[in-house]
């Protein structure tokens, strides 16, 4: 790995007891930690200028094109304590990769995966210490880069900026892990074919949100997005994607269709679905076939997936024409033990034996 040399300018320390007061119920996404990372590139000389410096505003020209044209994308993952104190961080490698995917469709410089992974580390390093221990916490990191290029004219911008911001957070599922009702949007859409559905970029989610609002105001906590040409065919959801557990073993996930995101949980519960025997089948799924295979029995258990929460457990879908209650909503057995593999290897509490965790 080729080591960067990042210039360090330390922010005041907080006083220990005032960073453990806060550590002690983070939330999600509310607190910052004392520094963040960023990095310069133009069209002539580059990345350069890689920098950890104090967490605080940014300067910004009005005339940025990330504020214009929305050139922006970004990567989420967390960083984890071990009970021995170490500190780790799950496939890094594979947010950098995605970032790059999505630069490319964002028409953004791609950024080495290396430098990516060594901006994550010095981060860490310097926030080391907000990085809480608690059960099921964690530091989540932020990873984005924007096109802050002064021009009004509409092309890919000659300038960008990648930045590394990080926040502690607390358990996703504070009183234990329950199913979540999801709506199905049937008018509105958050990507197309030929679209970025597939890129990371801050477009998507700003497109999902009327439908989330939508979600919120019929009593549910997630959105379902389906294929705009079927309405049917199940894409994800507006931050995670989605598994079918048939009551024969096997797992059913929409295949990469360039309309959803290759999410990291996503793959990794594929192979440890597949390390012990399970077959999955990565192919079109629809809403029908959910419907009929809860109907006959033959569709058991209906799970989501992502960074923030791990596993959520579905237990209930519902649109303008109809309601379905997925069983007794107790979250399945399947569902729950690859959930408890995938947080045991992220914790430490059991072996990492695809080597998925980068120690820091
Ligand atoms: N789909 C969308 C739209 C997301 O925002 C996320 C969260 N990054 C995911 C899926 C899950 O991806 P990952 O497992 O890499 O967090």
């Amino acid at each position: 790995m080729t080591a960067y040399s990042f210039t360090h300018t330390p922010a005041t320390p907080m006083p220990a007891e005032q960073r453990e007061a806060l550590l002690a119920d983070p939330g999600f996404g509310d607190i910052f930690t004392e520094h963040m990372v960023s990095i310069t590139w133009t069209r002539e000389a580059g990345w350069h200028d890689a920098e950890v410096l104090p967490y605080g505003p940014i300067p910004m020209d009005p005339a940025s094109s990330v504020l214009h044209y929305g050139q922006e994308i970004f990567e989420g993952l967390k960083a984890y304590r071990r009970a021995d104190g170490s500190i780790v961080t799950f496939r890094p490698e594979a947010n950098a990769r995605r970032l790059n995917q999505s630069a490319t469709r964002l028409a953004l410089p791609e950024i080495p995966e290396d430098l990516f992974v060594q901006a994550v580390h010095e981060l860490v390093t310097a926030d080391r210490d907000w990085v809480p221990s608690g059960f099921d916490q964690s530091l989540y990191l932020r990873p984005f880069m924007i096109a802050d290029e002064s021009f009004l004219g509409v092309r890919a911008a000659q300038r960008a900026r990648f930045m590394v911001i990080a926040s502690p957070a607390g358990p996703y599922f504070s009183g234990g892990v329950k199913p979540v009702s999801i709506w199905l949007s049937q008018t509105l859409a958050r990507a197309g074919h030929g679209g970025t559905g597939a890129a990371k970029c801050g477009g998507n989610y700003a497109a999902s949100l009327a439908p989330q609002n939508e979600a919120a105001e019929n009593g549910c906590q997630q959105v379902l997005f389906t294929d705009t040409a079927t309405e049917d065919t199940i894409d994800e959801l507006g931050g995670m994607n989605m598994f079918l557990v048939r009551a024969d073993g096997t797992l059913l996930t929409p295949k990469l269709n360039g309309n959803i995101l290759d999410g990291i949980t996503r793959r990794s519960l594929i192979q440890l679905a597949k390390d012990r025997g399970h077959s999955v089948e990565e192919r079109a799924v629809t809403v029908s076939e959910w419907r009929a295979g809860v109907a006959d029995g033959s569709i058991i258990e209906a799970f989501a997936c992502g960074t923030a929460a791990v596993i959520t457990p579905i237990g209930q879908l519902k649109s303008t024409d109809f309601t379905i209650d997925f069983g007794d909503k107790a979250p399945g057995e399947l569902t729950m033990s690859l959930r408890e593999e995938l947080t045991g290897i992220q914790t430490g509490a059991r072996e990492d034996r695809h080597n998925w965790l980068d120690v820091i």
